[in-house]
């Protein structure tokens, strides 16, 4: 009830929420309660969450930030959906996105635009703004979001909370709407990194309805907290730190750098020489499986369909065209261009063949150091509408968190300090496969 409250006191000016719903948050609590009597002790008992409005709950509204679908109610609920309503988590509703997860200021959502908690007139960040939002503003204990090329770690940067994106194939992506396949992550945004370590350990782990999740141990995330950085060795990658980089954000970094160094790590300097094409190369990959995965929609079997079409061809390019913001149908047509005979192997191929190089980077560099560490964007909070004729710059800005995805490596932001303007800063910390308590235990001794 205290969290609804919060929600009715702030949400009209921060914007966290697409669909609220409060009755049955209500309900989940009291029969949280009465297991709770009952003995139960799942890990999630009672404790209200909030979901990013791309992983399906079963009959509750699922709009992706979308008009397509804006009025889509799965028959079903996402694997991590499941797993918390196991534990006992009070779902009390659906967060604010850019449309399909594009973009990086949530601007795009077709349900109301997300405020930066700290500073009216400030991006949130994009695309799971809302899921930074609301456990900024105290709507929310922890949330979930996905991280596609930074979707969790720039917001919660932005917006100062922990956000984590696991390693491709940790945890289940059964149930979200796919964006880019090969990329998409879900993950955790909380107040602290301990509540991460605890979402990690009840999200984590193999579910066969998802051909791309790993069958592997799943170590208790909340236990590596407890170990220190004694001996760790931390890279800084020179690449991360250079032209464009705020020089506020530097110097927090660099006082992270330090807090680490005093508490007995070793710091070690390396190398990412690839990272100039990372933009370039996520830019062809993201949009040419979003070209793919979106031909879906069609107005044939849910969401938004055109009734005043007289032919079939006439009603999919009707309902698309209406259906579909600018930012979604710019992301179609050039991932459509990527993948048409005669360039697929000028651009997809290509691109697929850097990636590879990328992942080669990290891999040596974590033969010298065990975690890296570098800002998560270049920038803190800008203003609201700055960038929104400007897709190319908004592009430019994911240049720090991009490269985690196409490795599929684990990436963290965890809070390192103020701007002179007052907003926050995250520190970002990636890690090798399946490295997250790791990277927990870093965070922990950050914060
Ligand atoms: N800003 C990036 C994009 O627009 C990343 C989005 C995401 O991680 N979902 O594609």
């Amino acid at each position: 009830q205290s969290c609804l409250d919060r929600i009715e006191k702030v949400d009209s000016d921060i914007h966290s929420f697409i669909t609220l719903d409060g009755e049955a948050a209500l309900l989940q609590a009291d029969q949280a309660d009465q297991k709770r009597k009952e003995g139960d002790n799942g890990k999630l008992l009672g404790i209200p969450l909030g979901l990013k409005d791309l992983l399906c709950t079963r009959n509750l509204r699922t709009t992706c930030g979308s008009n397509i679908l804006s009025n889509f109610i799965p028959p079903y609920d996402a694997t991590v959906v499941e797993s918390i309503k196991k534990e006992g988590g009070v779902i009390l509703g659906k967060l604010t996105m850019d449309e399909f997860a594009m973009g990086s200021t949530s601007e795009t959502c077709s349900f109301g635009v997300p405020e930066n908690p700290w500073k009216k007139g400030y991006v949130a960040g994009g695309s799971s703004g809302g899921s930074a939002t609301s456990v900024a503003s105290g709507e929310c204990f922890v949330t979930l979001g996905s991280d596609t090329g930074g979707s969790i770690r720039q917001p919660a940067s932005l917006c100062g909370v922990v956000g984590l994106k696991p390693t491709y194939g940790r945890v289940s992506r059964y149930g979200l709407v796919a964006y880019a396949s090969s990329l998409d992550q879900i993950g955790p945004f909380s107040r602290d990194v301990a509540d991460s370590a605890l979402m990690m350990n009840v999200i984590s782990g193999y579910d066969r309805r998802d051909s791309t999740s790993v069958n592997r141990e799943v170590p208790d995330y909340s236990q590596a907290l407890v170990e220190g950085v004694k001996g760790l060795k931390v890279g800084v990658p020179r690449e991360y730190f250079g032209e464009g980089l705020d020089p506020e954000v530097r110097t927090i970094v660099e006082n992270g750098i330090r807090i680490l160094q005093e508490q007995g790590a070793e710091i070690v300097e390396v190398s990412l020489p690839h990272t100039e094409y990372c933009i370039a190369v996520y830019y062809l990959i993201a949009p040419a499986e979003a070209s793919s995965n979106l031909a879906r929609y069609d107005g044939v079997a849910y969401g938004y369909r055109e009734k005043e079409a007289e032919t079939l061809l006439e009603m999919y390019k009707e309902s698309r065209s209406v259906g579909f913001g600018a930012e979604v149908k710019r992301r179609i047509l050039i991932g459509t261009y990527a993948l048409s005979s005669g360039y697929y192997d000028a651009y997809y191929k290509k691109a697929s063949q850097v990636r590879t190089l990328i992942l080669g980077d990290f891999n040596r560099a974590f033969e010298q150091c065990d975690v890296l560490i570098s800002p998560v964007v270049p920038t803190p909070a800008w203003k609201k509408g700055e960038n929104v004729d400007d897709p190319l710059s908004l592009y430019l800005s994911d240049i720090l968190t991009v490269s985690a995805n196409l490795a599929g490596i684990p990436g963290m932001s965890v809070p390192g300090g103020f701007s002179s303007e007052g907003l926050p800063v995250g520190i970002q910390l990636q890690g090798p496969h399946f490295r997250e308590d790791t990277l927990l235990r870093v965070a922990y001794n950050i914060e």
